[in-house]
């Protein structure tokens, strides 16, 4: 076997699959495993490919394996254990060497492991990974950050390894040190602000409308033929109408409602509103997941609190509603995710390529759908505001569809279902296109209270005072 370019260190569900996938694109790949065992167990499953496979006993052997500078993926549990390999791998390599993160880190960890590492005179790549096991097996979306040097001397690698959407790789380098990190943690956010707004969608569907699971199966899976196509939404169809094999129910009915969560989306809103923003679909939906785990609460508040009032007549919501609902709160979350991108690529000088980003999660990733093409060109040409709500494409779109969303939440309120998200979605809207808000009367209180004055729209200066006292 010719000698190895790339290791591979961590052979979880992700790693695994990756390095099969690297092996398959006709990459040797030299591979270690904390657990021994968990290694073995790996080449002896890996069929045909093995003999692309090399199993290194420790980071000595892993070392030795591969020829420099040697590039090595670190596909560990995010946090400490990424900082662990990291100390015990340094002492086999010689600078230059490439140490890639391909899990899901905290920017911020990648920014300080990147700059710790080049002092060393290592060069260190943060690599987001998307498309679950699946993706990672046969193609995910890749955003990469790290110096221009270091990606060149693993592009091939990675765009070969990357989904394919009309032949261009989905994989792409962002930026430097935590750019891909940060735009993985974004992708994931908006992930979560889907799979809410679906997920409210589905209690209207269920608790207003009493529909079983398997007709609401059909209604996602038609809807997926259309603007709402996605992965989302086909898996979505797909959940619901599968069948628990032990009871013979409706699996979604057996699985308990209360959410897990590993961190993405709720680093997505720490960073939103460290740099000034809200990307309230987002919030939403990472508050709902909390909400749901507090089911004993939930229960006891049913026992007390009177039931929603289905009795009660919201405005008519028709199937079509709920699509075009849905449709204009996942415009809507786009938006918000990519607001976010856009300032954080001020703040760190990333001159991140947002129509590239939109590009690369056609193919591969978990919110791939057919939105980010026009996406894409939305940002390609000229953007009001650089507000996705506003390119021409999408206030066609949310002009057909808005009025849609204002019903579905207006029946969701008048009969008492929570749709924490669209709700969100429907208010960010209606602030965007109010010119005059209401932060007068705050600014107002604000220095009634603390004297910490106001600007006039009638004349210049800052820290002007109000009448109060008199
Ligand atoms: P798994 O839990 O399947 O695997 C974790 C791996 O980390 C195992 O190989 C484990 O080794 C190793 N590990 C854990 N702690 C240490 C340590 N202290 N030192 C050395 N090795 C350690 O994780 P996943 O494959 O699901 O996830 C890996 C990364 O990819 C995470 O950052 C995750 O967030 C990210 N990710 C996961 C996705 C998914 O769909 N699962 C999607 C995208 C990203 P051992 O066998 O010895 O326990």
């Amino acid at each position: 076997m010719a000698q190895a370019r790339i290791g591979l260190i961590g052979l979880g569900v992700m790693g695994a699959n990756l390095a099969l996938n690297i092996a398959e694109k006709g990459f040797p790949v030299v591979v270690h495993n904390r657990t021994a065992s968990v290694m073995h167990d790996f080449i002896d499953g890996a069929g045909d490919l093995a003999e692309r496979l090399v199993a290194a006993e420790d980071y000595a052997a892993l070392a030795a394996a591969l020829t420099p500078p040697r590039a090595v993926i670190v596909m560990v549990k995010a946090g400490g254990p990424v900082d662990a390999v990291i100390d015990d791998l340094k002492p086999h390599l010689d600078p230059g060497d490439i140490v890639i993160d391909a899990g899901n880190a905290d920017f911020n960890d990648t920014r300080r492991r990147e700059a710790a590492l080049r002092e060393e005179g290592f060069r260190f790549v943060g690599m987001g990974v998307s498309g679950g096991e699946e993706g990672a097996r046969h193609g995910p979306s890749i955003m990469v950050g790290g110096a221009d040097a270091a990606y060149a001397e693993i592009a091939e690698i990675v765009e070969a390894i990357a989904a394919r959407y009309q032949d261009t790789p989905c994989a792409a380098h962002l930026g430097p040190d935590g750019a891909g990190h940060f735009v993985k943690t974004v992708h994931n956010g908006i992930e979560y602000a889907d799979m809410q707004m679906i997920a409210e969608v589905y209690g209207m569907l269920r608790d207003g409308g009493s529909r079983a699971p398997h007709d609401i199966a059909e209604l996602f899976e038609a809807w997926n033929q259309g603007p709402l196509q996605s992965y989302l939404v086909e898996i979505t169809a797909k959940v619901l109408a599968a069948h628990d094999p032990d009871t013979g129910k409706p699996m979604v009915d057996v699985i308990l409602d209360a959410a897990g969560q590993k961190g993405t989306g709720r680093w997505t809103v720490i960073e939103a509103l460290k740099l000034g923003q809200s990307p309230s679909t987002i919030e939403a939906a990472v508050a709902a997941r909390s909400w749901s785990a507090q089911k004993a609460l939930r229960e006891t508040g049913a026992a007390i609190l009177t039931a929603h009032d289905a009795s009660q007549t919201g405005p008519d919501v028709l199937d079509g509603d709920l699509e075009r609902a849905l449709l204009a709160a996942r415009i809507i979350a786009y938006a918000q995710g990519f607001s976010l991108l856009s300032a954080a690529s001020a703040e760190f000088d990333w001159s991140l390529d947002l129509a590239r980003i939109a590009e690369i999660w056609r193919a591969g990733c978990i919110i791939r759908s057919s939105l980010l093409d026009d996406i894409a060109t939305a940002f390609r040409g000229d953007l009001p505001g650089g507000n996705l709500i506003l390119a021409p494409a999408f206030v066609r779109t949310l002009g057909e569809t808005i009025s849609a969303l204002r019903r579905t939440v207006a029946s969701a309120a008048v009969t008492g279902l929570p749709v924490p998200a669209l709700s969100s979605a429907l208010a960010y809207y209606d602030t965007m296109r109010l010119a005059r808000g209401t932060a007068a009367l705050i600014q107002a209180q604000r220095d009634f209270f603390g004297a910490h004055g106001f600007e006039r729209i009638d004349r210049d200066g800052s820290g002007l005072h109000g009448p109060w006292g008199g």
